[in-house]
């Protein structure tokens, strides 16, 4: 059905003071969100989450679900981005999708989502050594986006192609001012050599760089995929509760894998750009 503004033209016609003039229609800017929302990437069992209805049965997530409110209702006047941190399933995740869904709907910026480790994955098939600018392709919209998810941080297995590859995108996008947010399991303490921590996953150089783009927020809940089915947020405080007591941060799988991996142990906090290619080596 066409548009009863404009009819599709993008203009409708206005009178102001006996002038009959045109100006950009609404359902413009609605369409281009919703062709924006298409490409945004974002996975189908997140494409539900909202702000409105995200739960937030205490303290840490009332104020992650208010800062990330904050962002969404400022944007493009944002400098900002956040770092979500916290346990699976605490809904790190509907949060940061919540946020890059309204923007995108309310303004039409373009904004995508990543899993990291997908990302790194996708750019790492699409290099070709005879054509060394293919995963530019996939790049070029991951660094110029204006508002970018980074999903899962420091899940990825870590390498030197990887630490150069995720340097490269998240400097660009400090450099060029763009937004980003992140999610996390692991937590952000000051110790390199405890594998649970984000400083251990992905670095000194990438972290304090994350901590000039971003402030970080840590979110303490329940995992919202044991709540039975048909449950409530009394369920869920009282899995919050009973993950409380048993404090076991992190799944003992991903220690373990971490501990496995060697860290070279020099980081001199310099050479940004330094990006040898597609290549997936080391
Ligand atoms: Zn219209």
């Amino acid at each position: 059905m066409p548009c009863e503004f404009c009819d599709d033209t993008g203009w409708k016609p206005i009178e102001e003071n006996g002038i009959r003039r045109v100006v950009r229609c609404d359902c413009r800017r609605a369409r281009l969100g919703q062709e924006r929302l298409a490409e945004s990437n974002i996975p189908k069992r997140y494409q539900h989450c909202t702000i409105a209805n995200f739960t937030a049965y205490n303290e840490s997530l009332e104020r992650a679900a208010v800062q990330a409110a904050a962002i969404a209702d400022a944007f493009p006047v944002v400098s900002r981005g956040l770092f979500l941190e916290g346990q699976p399933g605490v809904g790190k995740t509907h949060l940061a999708v919540a946020v890059l869904k309204q923007v995108i709907q309310s303004t039409g910026a373009r904004g995508v989502f990543y899993d990291t480790r997908d990302l790194l994955r996708v750019i790492r098939s699409t290099y070709d050594p005879s054509i060394r600018t293919t995963e530019l392709e996939v790049l070029r919209p991951v660094m110029t986006a204006d508002l970018l998810v980074l999903d899962d941080l420091g899940a990825e297995k870590t390498s030197e192609w990887v630490e150069e590859t995720m340097n490269l995108i998240v400097n660009t996008r400090y450099n060029e001012r763009r937004l980003t947010m992140f999610t996390s399991n692991y937590e952000d303490i000051p110790d390199d050599t405890d594998p649970n921590s984000l400083l251990f996953r992905i670095g000194h150089r990438m972290r304090s760089r994350l901590h000039e783009m971003c402030d970080f927020v840590v979110m303490d809940g329940a995992d919202y995929r044991e709540m039975p089915v048909n449950g409530g947020v009394d369920d869920l405080i009282t899995l919050w509760k009973t993950r409380k007591r048993s404090s076991q941060p992190l799944p003992a799988r991903a220690g373990r894998q971490a501990r496995a991996q060697l860290r070279e142990p020099v980081r001199d906090g310099k050479a940004d750009l330094k990006w040898p290619g597609g290549r997936a080596g080391s």
